[in-house]
């Protein structure tokens, strides 16, 4: 589940309450590239008597192709990583405002600066493409989020602007030098089936099973590549609260109990992590 720490909706204590009022007793939080939310996340889940594990969706990059890496109980003080998310972050921000320049280009001007102003007010905040869709709401220019990647924001989309990152290999390296363990996130909806087997070769621990993009059968495919190649199952809502056109999930797309605990056991999981 995401947070406000990145693009979530919900700030870390909303979703804690949100997550109770959904009869949920585990979860995990996944912000993008950051760790901000951590603190928060543990304080009122540990207050609510909900089981939290800690973990990260750090944005790899593959031939100029996104790639989104799940990592969960690493040491967010590890120097390398700090300093690998905080650039991470830094990139975010100048591709955003790149996107506002592009957008203006193309003729449908959008107000981000006082979003990102606003964002840039609280340490450790990712931005990231929400924000532009969020300002082409508001000025009109679409009808919805999902409209605005559709027409703007999408890879492919005229207002895409590549970013610059670590390879998927390098992103697993650095997570288990931080003490951690990386799943390949949704690899059904972002069709990244090809760089499976050279990342298991490269150590890759995970791939994430359940998801509310992937539909049955590939649900099942992911089961049964996760059996052949060994490798342990993750798996959630992608939650991203009411209003960013990805709340669906929340309490209908989880990891069956089994995988949490091998998950768990993988990654020395205790509470608090
Ligand atoms: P970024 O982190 O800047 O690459 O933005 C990617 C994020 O945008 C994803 O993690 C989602 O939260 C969101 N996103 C991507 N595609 C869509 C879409 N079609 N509709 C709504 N949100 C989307
Ligand atoms: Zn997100």
């Amino acid at each position: 589940m995401h947070t406000t720490a990145s693009d979530g909706r919900s700030t870390p204590s909303q979703l804690v309450d949100e997550v109770v009022a959904m009869g949920i007793t585990t979860m995990a939080v996944v912000d993008h590239d950051t760790t901000a939310g951590w603190d928060e996340v543990s304080a009122a889940a540990a207050v609510a008597g909900v089981a939290c594990m800690p973990g990260i969706e750090i944005t790899a990059v593959d031939h100029g192709r996104d790639v989104h890496m799940l990592g969960y109980c690493f040491d967010r003080n590890y120097p390398e990583l700090v300093t690998f998310l905080s650039t991470q972050r830094e990139d975010r921000t100048r591709r955003l405002r790149e996107i506002g320049d592009r957008l203006a280009r193309l003729g449908v001007p959008v107000d981000l600066q006082g979003a990102m102003a606003e964002a840039a007010r609280s340490a450790g905040r990712a931005m990231g493409r929400p924000m532009a869709a969020a300002a082409l709401v508001a000025a009109g220019h679409v009808a919805s989020i999902r409209e605005a990647f559709d027409r703007y924001l999408a890879e492919g989309r005229p207002a895409f602007i590549e970013r610059q990152g670590a390879q998927p290999a390098a992103v697993v390296a650095l997570v288990a030098r931080a003490g951690g363990v990386t799943s390949l996130a949704h690899p059904g909806k972002t069709q990244k089936d090809h760089l499976i087997p050279d990342l298991v070769a490269a150590g890759l621990p995970a791939i994430e099973v359940y998801h509310p993009e992937h539909d049955a059968a590939e649900t099942a495919r992911y089961r049964q590549m996760a059996d052949t190649f060994n490798l342990l199952v993750t798996g959630g809502s992608d939650y991203h609260g009411v209003g960013s056109g990805r709340s669906q999930g929340l309490g209908q797309f989880y990891l069956p109990a089994a995988d949490f605990t091998r998950l768990a056991e993988r990654t020395g999981w205790t509470i608090p992590c």
